[in-house]
């Protein structure tokens, strides 16, 4: 076959353009990323290797080189590692596969200081060596078949894929450098980059100089060897590693678990927030090692979803090493490494929670929601999992656990209160919280579409059940105000009157609420919308109509506060001759009013609009 021009993917050009023309302070990361990707190529042959031993044919030692070229100004990473053929080098260098990544190339700005920022979340990979090359060129031959590919580009939209006979197993990348970067020909520059970077790469790493190898990092794998001798930048760097991140780690916990099941986990939360952690496809990120050999990086069964913020290995002694990925799945001692896993991360997280570190809260920030989907898979450690929730509040913008919220809950009061939708501080406005709020009754306020789920499969915490405060009747009166919180002033409107205003509004609202009530949560507003019991939240509804899923509306109640001048006002012409035109305007009225509170759509705005005119006008 010839040689063939190709153009990158538009999202593939677009990061390029930023690769090249503003990013890193640290250009030198090129050289940690192009290690990084040999690194994991030889571990994907080493894997392969063990069902098709004829793979390694030409030797089975993997090794990576590093070679400058003075005269031609060239730097070459080479590896002999699985390699690319034709259809890997386009699908792998010319567009960009991983999930979720083409989507968020297409929200950059163009701006680059913001770009950079958001690009530091996911690194750029191979195509970080445009930074400091003008041209780079990979040839490389996939191990197991005969052809070989040279693969160049300048980063400028095209690549050129071409037949190379004389390519040997594994991949060559050679970067002509740009005018300026000679400093990454000098050999005891390489070492340094290579020592801060990739010191904990587990084969060679070998520096090739005017004939003359050395080798250059520690070459084993860092979960191997033990705490003491290993530093928070070793650490550090290995997590940027796995994880293909560029933060640092918020927690670092590495451990070997011993007795009945055997293994080495290291494991990390990262400090910011992955930009495809609410990917649909709920991936868990932890990579399976069985005995120091590299199994798989997309193993469902050794966590669950709701840990899928966890990075890191777990090097497995039990597991046989030729296991394939079929045999993983309901894997008794797979499971064995899950639960101890799980157990192991949740303790953390509770000394975390509990500890005087103070930075729990920045976890909870980035993750608490993908924690909170637990509650509602694992029911066997949901108690665990709610133990580790925070919750903002009505009286407190910092996040507190139930514990705390349940310590300081009013004589009288034997539910825990909350309310859902997207906004704190939308929320804290909203009139169903008014009763609590007078007397001084807090309320967790939620706004994690996962909350809407979550406290009905629970039901309780300790026993005090969750109930929300939009929802159902408000037992307001059994509670006992808080020491000096304000009493809803004023006087209500004789019973009988009020009878006949909320006769007056049923007959009126008839086929568009299921009721209408005397409000006991109201003290400020004339009216709220609330969900019978057993009814779908407003808040739930609106999730499920954004996404399609729900078409019809249930009927809510409609909550008339008695207390309100406009009510007392309407009540008293309630059983006056003539009134029925009026007060079904009002009614009407009022419950778009309530509506448009709850952020709700008008099912008929201009209706709404023309009465409302009307109104003013015979009021003015
Ligand atoms: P990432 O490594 O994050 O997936 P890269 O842009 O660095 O993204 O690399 C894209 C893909 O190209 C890799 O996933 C891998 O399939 C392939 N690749 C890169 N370098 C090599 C290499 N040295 N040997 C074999 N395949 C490679």
């Amino acid at each position: 076959m010839a040689e063939e021009k190709l153009s990158f993917q538009a999202e593939v050009s677009k990061l390029l353009d930023i690769v090249v023309h503003s990013l890193y302070s640290h250009k030198e990361i090129f050289l940690r990323e192009l290690i990084s990707n040999a690194s994991d190529a030889c571990d994907r042959l080493r894997y392969a290797a063990l069902t098709q031993p004829e793979l390694l044919a030409g030797g089975g030692e993997f090794r990576i080189t590093i070679t400058p070229d003075k005269t031609a100004r060239s730097l070459t990473i080479a590896d002999n590692g699985i390699g690319m053929n034709r259809s890997d080098l386009v699908d792998n260098l010319g567009t960009i596969a991983r999930s979720g990544t083409a989507n968020f190339v297409n929200q950059l700005s163009g701006d680059a200081k913001q770009d950079v920022a958001l690009i530091g979340q996911f690194g750029v990979g191979f195509y970080s060596a445009f930074m400091i090359a003008s041209k780079v060129e990979v040839v490389t031959r996939k191990a197991g078949e005969e052809q070989g590919w040279r693969w160049v580009s300048d980063g400028r939209g095209d690549f050129t894929v071409g037949e190379e006979p004389a390519a040997e197993r594994g991949a060559k990348i050679t970067l002509y450098l740009r005018d300026g970067e000679d400093d990454y020909l000098d050999g005891q520059r390489l070492q340094r980059i290579v020592k801060t970077y990739s010191d904990h790469i587990a084969l060679p790493v070998v520096l090739v100089e005017d004939g003359k190898e050395e080798k250059v990092n520690s070459a084993s794998a860092l979960w191997t060897r033990s705490k003491s001798e290993l530093t928070a930048e070793q650490y550090t760097e290995f997590y940027h590693h796995v994880a293909h991140a560029f933060d640092d780690p918020w927690l670092t916990c590495h451990y070997k678990a011993e007795g009945a099941i055997e293994y080495t986990g290291l494991l990390f939360i990262p400090s910011q927030k992955p930009f495809d952690i609410f990917h649909p496809d709920r991936k868990q990120h932890v990579k399976l090692y069985v005995k120091r050999v590299f199994i798989t990086d997309d193993c469902a069964d050794l966590l669950p979803p709701y840990l899928r913020f966890v990075r890191g290995v777990v090097d497995s002694q039990d597991l046989p090493l030729n296991i394939s990925h079929e045999m993983l799945q309901h894997n008794p001692l797979l499971a064995k490494i899950r639960s101890g896993l799980i157990k192991r991360i949740l303790a953390e997280l509770k000394k975390k929670a509990e500890g005087d570190a103070g930075d729990y809260p920045a976890f909870w920030d980035n993750f608490g929601a993908v924690l909170k989907e637990g509650l509602y898979e694992d029911f066997e450690r949901r108690d665990e999992i709610l133990e580790l929730c925070r919750f903002r509040t009505t009286i407190s913008d910092q996040p507190i656990s139930l514990a705390t919220y349940v310590g300081r809950m009013k004589e009288g009061q034997d539910a825990v209160y909350m309310i859902t939708g997207d906004e704190p501080e939308a929320l804290k406005k909203s009139p169903q919280l008014e009763g609590f709020v007078a007397k001084g009754i807090e309320v967790l306020l939620l706004t994690d579409p996962i909350d809407e789920f979550w406290p009905n499969a629970i039901g309780k915490y300790t026993d005090k059940p969750f109930r929300s405060v939009a929802q159902g009747a408000a037992e307001l009166s059994s509670i006992k105000a808080a020491e000096g919180s304000e009493q809803p002033q004023g006087e209500a409107a004789a019973g009988d009157e009020v009878e006949a205003l909320i006769a007056a509004f049923k007959a009126a609202l008839a086929d568009e609420v299921k009721d209408v009530r005397i409000s006991e949560r109201l003290t400020e507003s004339a009216v709220c919308l609330v969900a019978d019991e057993g009814d779908v939240s407003l808040h739930l509804e609106r999730l499920l109509r954004q996404h399609q899923q729900a078409k019809t509306r249930a009927p809510r109640v409609l909550e008339v506060n008695p207390r309100h001048g406009l009510i007392r006002r309407l009540a008293a012409e309630a059983k006056r001759d003539g009134a029925g035109e009026r007060l079904a305007d009002a009614a009407r009225l009022l419950l778009d009013q309530a509506r448009i509170i709850e952020g709700e759509v008008l099912p008929d705005p201009t209706a709404f609009a023309r009465r409302l005119s009307a109104v003013l006008e015979r009021g003015v």
